[in-house]
C-alpha cells in the first residue's frame, strides 16, 4: 500500500515518517531526491547549468545553493525555468522508488514524503493521503527555533506554501503534532492499526 505523506514546512513530516518507519515502513523522500537531481554528473544539473551558467557551480563543480537561490529568489521567470527542469524529474524518481518498494513487498506500507504534494499537484499520484498538522503558530514556533530564524523571516517561508488548515480538510487521514512526541506516536501506531497492518 502506498500512501503520500505532507503537512506544512516544520509539521513534523520528518518526524512522522520516521516514526512510521520504526513501524516497518518503506520510506520515499522528495527532498533527498530533489537533492539528488543536483549532485555532479545528474543531467538535470547540467542542463540548469546550461540555463544559469557555471556561476551557480562551485570551483569543485558542486552546486552553489546560495547562489542559486538568489538567481531565482529575485526572478519569478527563472524560478520557473528551474523548476521546468527539475520538477519532471523528481516526479519520476518518486514514481519509480515508489512502484518498485510496492513491487518488491506488496504487503509492506510504502509512505512517500512530499512537503510540497498538494502544491505541486501530485495528489493525484495517490489514493490516501496522511497530513501531518500542527497549528500555524506551533509550526512559525518550530520552524523558528529549528532553523533559528526570526518570526518575519519564518512567516516569509511559510508564505508560498498553501495553508495548513487547508491541507488538513484535503487529508484523508490527519496526525495531530501539536503535542507531546508521544502523543504523535500513539496517533502513528493507531493508524497502522486501523489501516490493518502488522
Ligand atoms: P518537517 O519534516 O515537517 O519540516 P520536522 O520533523 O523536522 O518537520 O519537525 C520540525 C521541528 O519540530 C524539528 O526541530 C523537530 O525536532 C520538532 N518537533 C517535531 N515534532 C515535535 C513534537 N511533537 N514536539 C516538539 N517538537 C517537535
Amino acid at each position: 500500500m502506498i500512501m503520500g505523506l505532507t503537512g506544512g514546512i516544520a509539521s513534523g513530516k520528518s518526524t512522522v515518517s520516521a516514526l512510521f518507519a520504526r513501524k516497518g515502513a518503506a520510506l520515499v523522500d522528495a527532498d533527498i531526491i530533489a537533492r539528488e537531481v543536483m549532485l555532479p554528473g545528474h543531467p538535470v544539473l547540467a542542463a540548469a547549468v546550461q540555463a544559469f551558467g557555471d556561476g551557480i557551480l562551485h570551483s569543485d563543480g558542486s552546486l552553489d545553493r546560495a547562489r542559486l537561490g538568489e538567481i531565482v529568489f529575485r526572478d519569478p521567470e527563472a524560478l520557473q525555468t528551474l523548476n521546468q527542469l527539475t520538477h519532471p524529474a523528481i516526479r519520476r524518481e518518486i514514481k519509480e522508488q515508489m512502484y518498485v518498494l510496492e513491487q518488491e513487498n506488496p504487503q509492506r506500507l510504502v509512505i512517500v514524503d512530499i512537503p510540497l504534494l498538494y502544491e505541486s499537484e501530485l495528489d493525484h499520484l495517490f489514493e490516501q493521503i496522511i497530513v501531518v498538522y500542527v497549528p500555524r503558530r506551533v509550526q512559525l514556533a518550530r520552524l523558528m527555533a529549528r532553523n533559528g530564524l526570526k518570526l518575519d523571516q519564518a512567516e516569509e517561508r511559510l508564505k508560498s506554501q498553501m495553508d495548513i488548515e487547508l491541507k488538513r480538510r484535503k487529508a484523508d487521514y490527519v496526525i495531530d503534532n501539536s503535542g507531546d512526541p508521544g502523543a504523535t506516536e500513539q496517533q502513528v501506531a493507531s493508524l497502522w492499526d486501523k489501516l490493518g497492518l502488522i
